[in-house]
């Protein structure tokens, strides 16, 4: 409710200064190492000499206060192999952004002493399915069984957790089902992100990415039975009945920028046509009527939350029957 009235103020506030395009999330990558190396992953593909740097807390915290978003979602790469992470977390939430660090979670009971429960923050745990369905998707045995664990340790601990999960044409209906209840109801995770795989360029498994046909019958499917109501999903409704294909909406891309080591990223955490060195700077120097489906073919397959959420967020703001709806979940 806390995160819901900022962010409602937060819109609110845009309108009133009548700014056309404005940040709702920054996808921050301090780094591009990971420890895992999943087959579907499009992060990874760096020179070592990239792959071993590291975003300092200033340029982080720099880059964040720039855009004035209100939300952060910390990824990489793994974001806790970064050894100043824990401060960059702590100076966001000091400014009170809304902060979610995603992780594998292979590292997260090591580093939990470091980070306090805050209503400002998430971890947001990368969960790809049940036991045997998650280890084949990062390419690694007994990794579910650490991200369970880790689970566990940070509610026990007082963290609000939350999972992310992505979906490959390898998941059935049941699958997703199987996977939320799990999470929803055994785990009882606060809330839960979910996606259909964007075909990243550079991942190594091409085989696998959904597209648009295939993801909405995928959650069209899975959502069935009133399931959707039940689960605590972490999105609009609107973008879930996006996901179902009952709306159709364009790309929101300036609204979920991408900041990494290189900049901030053109269009979107995605796809990259090069890069800015301020928000600023990106909002007015790319050419937004180019991206999304229908308009680049790299777009095609895209159904990702980072360009179509906040699509979903401002038809939301527009309509007072969305409004309720989206907090009555
Ligand atoms: S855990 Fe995330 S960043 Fe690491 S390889 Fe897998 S998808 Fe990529
Ligand atoms: S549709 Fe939007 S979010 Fe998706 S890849 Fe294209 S520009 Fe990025």
């Amino acid at each position: 409710m806390r995160q819901s009235t900022r962010i409602g103020w937060y819109l609110f506030r845009q309108r009133l200064a009548r700014r056309e395009k404005f940040p709702l999330i920054v996808e921050l990558e301090p780094l591009f190492q990971c420890n895992l190396a999943c087959a579907g992953c499009g992060k990874i593909q760096h020179p070592d000499h990239i792959l071993r740097k590291r975003m300092s807390v200033e340029q982080a915290v720099g880059a964040i206060e720039e855009c004035g978003a209100p939300m952060v979602s910390i990824a990489g790469g793994e974001p806790l192999i970064h050894p100043e992470i824990h401060e960059i977390v702590g100076e966001l939430v000091r400014r009170k952004r809304f902060v979610y660090l995603c992780t594998n979670a292979i590292l997260l009971e090591k580093k939990l002493e470091n980070f306090r429960p805050s209503p400002y923050f998430a971890w947001a745990i990368h969960v790809d399915g049940l036991r045997e369905r998650h280890d084949e998707s990062v390419e690694r045995e007994g990794v579910f069984d650490k991200a369970v664990a880790a689970i566990r340790a940070a509610k026990a601990r007082g963290f609000r957790v939350t999972t992310n999960t992505t979906f490959f044409t390898q998941d059935s209906p049941k699958q997703v089902r199987d996977v939320l209840d799990f999470l929803n109801d055994e785990l009882e995770v606060d809330e839960m992100m979910i996606s259909p795989a964007y075909a990243y360029e550079k991942a190594p498994d091409q085989e696998h990415f959904l597209g648009v046909k295939q993801t909405r019958e995928l959650f069209r499917e899975a959502f069935g039975e009133g399931r959707r109501r039940r689960w605590r999903l972490n999105h609009t409704p609107l973008f879930l009945d996006f996901l179902e294909g009952k709306v159709e909406y364009d790309c929101t891309a300036w609204g979920i920028p991408s900041y990494s080591l290189f900049g901030w990223q053109r269009p979107c955490y995605l796809m990259s046509d090069g890069y800015a060195k301020t928000y600023t700077e990106l909002i007015e120097s790319t050419d937004w009527s180019k991206y999304g489906r229908g308009k680049d073919p790299r777009c095609e397959n895209c159904m990702a939350h980072c360009g179509y959420e906040p699509t979903a967020v401002l038809q939301t703001m527009r309509s007072p029957r969305q409004y309720v709806r989206a907090l009555i979940g």
